[in-house]
């Protein structure tokens, strides 16, 4: 026997259930838009907001696919890739884990996907229209 009141919830958890998905599916669009060479700052800024950090690793571990550098905002394409996992530091007498380090063109790629990968909120994707919109930064050119 459904009351009103329980036809008010059932619809309640329809709506919630639905915007969930279609936060899902608004994700993996994005994570595909972002395997494109050619972004635009403001567009990838922008979409930002709407994508969680394993949708962002997701874009990083595609891009390696096809041999992009993983930046999104890069759209060199990695001709070398070097073989090995780890790099010796003589100097400063350390082993250094290239897994991630070799998914990028250069340095500065490295670091810039790294400083908006610490940007991206946590908070569930179907959650994010109740909380202010982060506001995103690029990592300056000047720290190439
Ligand atoms: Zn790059």
């Amino acid at each position: 026997m459904t009351t009103p009141t329980n036809g008010g919830l059932r619809d309640q958890l329809i709506a919630a259930v639905l915007k969930k998905r279609a936060a899902i599916a608004r994700a993996q669009q994005i994570v595909v838009s972002l395997l494109e060479p050619g972004i635009s700052d403001e567009t990838f800024l922008d979409v930002l907001s709407e994508i969680g950090p394993h949708n962002y690793a997701d874009v990083i571990d595609e891009r390696h696919v096809y041999k992009l550098c993983g930046y999104p905002l890069c759209s060199t394409v990695l001709e070398k890739i070097p073989a090995q996992k780890y790099q010796i530091c003589a100097i400063r007498n350390k082993v250094y884990d290239l897994t991630e380090r070799k998914k990028y063109c250069s340095g500065y790629c490295f670091r810039a996907s790294e400083y908006i990968k610490t940007q991206i909120p946590s908070t569930p994707l179907w959650l994010r229209d109740e909380e202010p919109k982060p506001n995103f930064k690029l990592l300056p050119l000047d720290k190439k």
